[in-house]
């Protein structure tokens, strides 16, 4: 049986140094990060995210303001208001929470925040930095997987990873990193032919998919290291029994909430893998702690502060 590979220590350590950063940038230059969080229509998945990074700005001194906009919206009011935070000087974050409601093209919204102060990473100035291997800021969970793999001295370089996922905010955009820190990367996706096949090839297996449990003992090599990405809502009592046991967590989960969150990886895989990152525990708390990393780091980079 392998370990659980957790993600919330390490976010706790990286969001410490932050705020310990950020309390000196208030002392010595009397001014603090600002980061500004915008919301397009009523999606209560993002107003909890949203509000989630909301308390962590508060509980590190970093200024943050979220701009609820309704989800008919006309593009070019959207785009304005984007205007308006680029040219305010208190403000070095700002990020379009997605998804946005359809109708909106998320890639030319995106496209409109400054990438100096875009630190989600999801601009195409940003991926294009982050594809030559240059400084700049990177997106927040394949950033905080990278880390938590080194926090742990789980070395990439040399070894065969499998992401499975070619979001622009996950899949792509890790296997970029993963490129970049010398590991041979393959990307599967829905059109991927004998998937648990190429998966089982990996040494580092990352599953970032939206289908609970999908990623089942087979898809693994023995010794695996598996990361798993998604967050998917569980509400079938029976399901939760077979992948959980009696789990009193998991249980009152069901009984208070109607549903307990779940991985893309099956939990019994916990039984072939060296490590599996737990949902939740494990990749999401870094996501977050990332992304108040890289607020900091655009300060500072606005600021031409080391
Ligand atoms: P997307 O829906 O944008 O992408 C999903 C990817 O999975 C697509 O590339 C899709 O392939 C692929 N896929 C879907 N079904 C299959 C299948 N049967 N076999 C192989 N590949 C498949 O999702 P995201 O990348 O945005 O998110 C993935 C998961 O990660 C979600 O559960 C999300 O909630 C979670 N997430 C978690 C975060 C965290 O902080 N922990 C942050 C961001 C996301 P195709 O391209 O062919 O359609």
């Amino acid at each position: 049986m392998g370990s659980w590979l957790e993600g919330k220590t390490l976010a706790k350590e990286i969001k410490e140094e932050v705020k310990n950063e950020v309390a000196q940038y208030l002392k010595k230059r009397k001014e603090v990060p600002g980061l500004v969080g915008i919301l397009v229509g009523e999606n209560r998945a993002s107003k909890i995210y949203l509000r989630t990074k909301e308390r962590n700005c508060e509980r590190l001194g970093i200024r943050s303001e979220i701009l609820f906009l309704p989800g008919d919206i006309e593009v070019s009011l959207l785009k304005a208001k984007i205007e308006e935070l680029k040219s305010r000087e208190d403000v070095d974050g700002i990020l379009v929470q997605l998804p946005l409601p359809s109708g909106f093209n998320a890639p030319e919204i995106i496209a409109c925040i400054p990438p100096e102060k875009d630190v989600d990473g999801f601009h195409p100035f940003n991926l294009g930095n982050l594809m030559m291997n240059q400084e700049g800021l990177k997106p927040c969970t394949p950033l905080g997987i990278i880390e938590l793999l080194k926090s742990r001295e789980i070395p990439i370089e040399g070894k065969r990873v499998v992401v499975v996922g070619r979001s622009r905010i996950v899949g792509k955009p890790l296997a970029a990193m993963i490129t970049n820190e010398n590991g041979t990367v393959t990307i599967c996706h829905s059109k991927t032919e004998n998937l648990p096949q190429v998966t089982s090839e990996a040494d580092i297996l990352v599953g970032a998919i939206g289908r609970g449990a999908f990623i089942t003992q087979e898809f693994v090599k023995l010794g695996a290291v598996v990361v798993d990405v998604g967050m998917n809502n569980l509400a079938d009592k029976a399901k939760v029994e077979e992948m959980f046991g009696k789990d009193e967590k998991r249980q009152n989960d069901i009984k208070e909430k109607g549903y307990t969150l779940i991985g893309d990886v099956h939990p019994h895989v916990i039984d072939k893998a060296e490590f599996l990152t737990p949902v939740p525990g494990g990749v999401g708390p870094l996501t977050v702690a990332m992304l108040m990393r890289n607020t900091l780091e655009a300060f500072k980079m606005r600021r031409n502060l080391a």
